[in-house]
């Protein structure tokens, strides 16, 4: 495991969570909007290419069932995941 468990993404990428709260509010996700505060990041991307900024907010493990349901949402600084209503 990494040392990077329980790094609030509000506290490390500002810019990231309000571009979340941003496209939340847009697209009226209130149930989604009052996650994003509470949103650590977990671990990064382990794909291992550099330009790869992508990282988790929940455990991947817990997101490979492909019968969860789940969605994309982008937003200007990329893409949010939600899995069965919650952040990814
Ligand atoms: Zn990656």
């Amino acid at each position: 495991m990494t040392t990077l468990q329980n790094l609030k993404l509000t506290y490390l990428l500002p810019e990231v969570a309000n571009s979340i709260i941003e496209k939340l509010k847009i697209d009226k996700r209130r149930d989604l909007l009052k996650q994003v505060e509470d949103l650590s990041i977990v671990c990064l991307c382990e794909c291992g290419d550099e330009s790869c900024g992508s990282f988790y907010t929940i455990d991947p493990s817990e997101t490979k069932d492909d019968q969860i349901k789940h969605e994309g949402i982008s937003t200007n600084l990329g893409l949010i995941e939600v899995y069965e209503d919650r952040i990814y």
